[in-house]
């Protein structure tokens, strides 16, 4: 019989592992696709569309241009489909794509864990610094709302999303990573360490889109629900969070902190007092029923997108050498 731990790492940890992979997947099938770009060799490899999952901000003018026109984007519409999807997971399961799915969010959680076998833990920011910090990722999300909702037109975005720049917006950002600057080198250094010294420190503090779909994540019908009757204030959840959450005060976490880690019921020592549920007196979700819904609601966005022609942009090796002139 598995241990609860030895089902958390399973099943949350199997489930980061295979996004990992995906990713680094895409990431070199994409650096091949570019070198082609360049050089006369035939094409054996074509372009992956799941590297629109770094494109956030394109897929946010998409759903813009998309709600004002009626038209999905043709340009990366992968990339608006796993914003759907990231939306989809947030509304029905907490923000459980940030410590489930999310490439960016395993290497945090990852440098947060380098930083504990270096120094034996991680730092705490003092609460009154910690909420001022935590509201920084909600002013870059007003931002970038006002800026794609408020400040563009329906045609501004379709004009935007037929740019060469969004057109090449991939390639730009390989570009980007593969010739880092000094200011680049810098910034990541710096967010790499003081990754290694607070716990999740990017998620916590700076990832707009973590907050966003922390605002889905208040209509999810199931949350951490505290059964005040067998609970023995241990205080064991509370110390276990990686979001500073203080679960053993809370009847159900509503925080749109709440990544659905389960890190907290994994440690709560009493069974069944904790759990992950919807109210009354429904089910709760095991970690293998958590990890399928994860991984099913993702792959179905993909399946019905690639069904309804909706996940490659058609774009071809030739339309994309045009647009080199662009980088
Ligand atoms: S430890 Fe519990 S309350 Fe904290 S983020 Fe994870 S699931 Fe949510
Ligand atoms: S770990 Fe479990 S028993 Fe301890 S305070 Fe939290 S809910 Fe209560």
């Amino acid at each position: 019989m598995f241990s609860k731990l030895k089902k958390l790492l399973v099943w949350r940890h199997g489930v980061q592992f295979l996004f990992a992979m995906i990713t680094v997947y895409i990431g070199i099938e994409f650096i091949i696709f570019v070198n082609q770009l360049t050089s006369q060799s035939p094409a054996p490899f074509s372009r992956p569309a799941g590297v629109e999952a770094f494109l956030p901000l394109s897929a946010l003018v998409g759903l813009r241009a998309w709600l004002a026109t009626g038209v999905f984007d043709s340009i990366h519409p992968a990339g608006l489909i796993i914003f759907l999807a990231a939306i989809t997971v947030s509304w029905l399961l907490k923000r459980s794509f940030c410590s489930w799915i999310c490439p960016v969010g395993t290497l945090s959680e990852g440098l947060g864990k380098i930083g504990r076998m270096i120094w034996g833990r991680n730092f705490k920011i003092p609460a009154w610094l910690d909420i001022i910090l935590r509201s920084l990722k909600y002013l870059l999300l007003t931002v970038f709302l006002l800026a794609i909702f408020f400040g563009m037109s329906g045609s501004d975005a379709v004009n935007f999303l037929q740019s060469p720049y969004n057109k090449m917006s991939d390639v730009i950002m390989l570009e980007f990573m593969e010739h880092l600057s000094v200011t680049g080198i810098s910034v990541f250094s710096i967010l790499a360490l003081l990754s290694l010294l607070f716990e999740n420190f990017w998620c916590r503090y700076l990832c707009p889109y973590g907050a966003l779909l922390g605002l889905f994540s208040f209509l999810s019908p199931l949350k951490i629900t505290r059964n005040q009757n067998t609970c023995i204030q241990c205080g064991q959840c509370t110390k276990s969070c990686p979001n500073r959450i203080d679960v053993a005060k809370a009847d159900r976490v509503w925080s749109p902190e709440c990544t659905g880690c389960l890190n907290c019921v994994q440690k709560c020592p009493v069974q069944n007092t904790l759990t992950f549920k919807a109210p009354k007196n429904l089910p709760k979700l095991s970690y293998r029923a958590l990890a399928f819904g994860i991984v099913g609601i993702w792959f179905l966005w993909i399946a019905i997108a690639k069904l309804t022609g909706h996940w490659s942009n058609g774009m071809t090796l030739e339309n994309y050498k045009q647009l080199l002139f662009f980088i």
